[in-house]
C-alpha cells in the first residue's frame, strides 16, 4: 500500500493507521480532530460516526454525525456494520466499518474522535495499526468552563458529562500519547508531531530494505 515515495528508484511506501483522539467531553478533541483532519497537508480522512443523540444547533448531518434513530442503530450494528460502538452518556455511537476498510485499503490514515469504550474495541482488532492520543484539560474548572461557553448543550446535559469526566480521565493510562490542551495552538503542534512521527515508523513502511540496498550498491 502506497502512501508517500521519493524520487528514487525503489519506493518506499507504508501501511495506513487510524488515529484516535478520546478525552472528557469540553477537553478539545473535537476542535483538535477537526482542524487536522481540515488541513489538507496531513491528507487525514475522518470517520464519521453514527449517533442516536439529538444534533446540536451546529451541526450538520452526515458531515458531524449521521443522526440516525435507535432502531437504525440496532440494523446496523446486527449487520456487523460498525466497527466498533459504544453507549456514552446515554446515546448510542458508532464507526461505520466500510469507510475504514477503503481508506486503510488504500494506504492512507484515518482519525476517529470516539471514547475509550470503542478505542478498546478498534485497538483489538487493528493493533498495531491504531495510535491513541488523550487529550486532558489543563483543570476541571476550565472543561466546565468550556462546556458552558460551547453553549450546545442543555444545563442538565452539561452536568451529566462533568459527572463523567472523572471516570473518563482515569482512562488516560490506556493511551499511546497524553496531551494537555491548554493552549490550543501548543495542543495542535503536538498533534502534528505525533502524526509526523508516527508515519516514520520503521515497521508500518516498506521498500525501505530495497531502498538501502540501492544506497549501498551506488558505487563511492
Ligand atoms: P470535545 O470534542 O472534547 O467535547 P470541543 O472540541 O467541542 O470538545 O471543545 C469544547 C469547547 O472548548 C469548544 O467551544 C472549543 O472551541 C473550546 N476549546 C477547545 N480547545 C480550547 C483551548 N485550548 N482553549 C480554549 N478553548 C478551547
Ligand atoms: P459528543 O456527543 O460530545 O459528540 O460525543 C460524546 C462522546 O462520544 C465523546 O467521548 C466522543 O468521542 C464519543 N464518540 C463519538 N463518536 C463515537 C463513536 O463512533 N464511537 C464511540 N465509541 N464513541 C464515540
Amino acid at each position: 500500500m502506497q502512501v508517500s515515495s521519493t524520487g528514487s528508484a525503489t519506493a518506499i511506501g507504508r501501511r495506513g493507521f487510524i488515529l484516535i483522539l478520546s478525552s472528557p467531553s469540553g477537553a478539545g478533541k473535537t476542535t483538535l480532530t477537526r482542524a487536522v483532519a481540515g488541513d489538507p497537508k496531513w491528507g487525514l480522512d475522518l470517520s464519521i460516526s453514527v449517533t442516536t443523540r439529538q444534533r446540536r444547533p451546529s451541526e450538520i448531518d452526515g458531515k458531524h454525525y449521521q443522526f440516525i434513530d435507535r432502531e437504525a442503530f440496532d440494523a446496523l450494528r446486527s449487520a456487523d456494520n460498525l466497527l466498533e460502538w459504544a453507549e456514552v452518556h446515554g446515546n448510542f455511537y458508532g464507526t461505520p466499518r466500510k469507510p475504514v476498510e477503503r481508506v486503510l485499503g488504500a494506504g492512507r490514515d484515518m482519525i476517529f474522535d470516539i471514547d475509550y469504550q470503542g478505542t478498546r474495541q478498534v485497538r483489538a482488532k487493528l493493533a498495531d495499526d491504531v495510535v491513541t492520543v488523550f487529550i486532558l484539560p489543563p483543570s476541571l474548572a476550565e472543561l466546565r468552563h468550556r462546556l458552558e461557553r460551547r453553549a450546545e448543550d442543555s444545563p442538565d446535559t452539561i452536568e451529566k458529562r462533568l459527572a463523567n469526566a472523572r471516570m473518563e480521565i482515569q482512562r488516560w493510562s490506556e493511551y499511546d500519547y497524553v496531551i494537555v490542551n491548554d493552549d490550543l495552538d501548543d495542543a495542535f503542534r503536538s498533534l502534528e508531531g505525533i502524526l509526523i512521527a508516527e508515519r516514520l515508523k520503521r515497521d508500518r513502511r516498506t521498500g525501505l530494505t530495497p531502498f538501502v540496498e540501492g544506497l549501498l550498491a551506488e558505487p563511492d
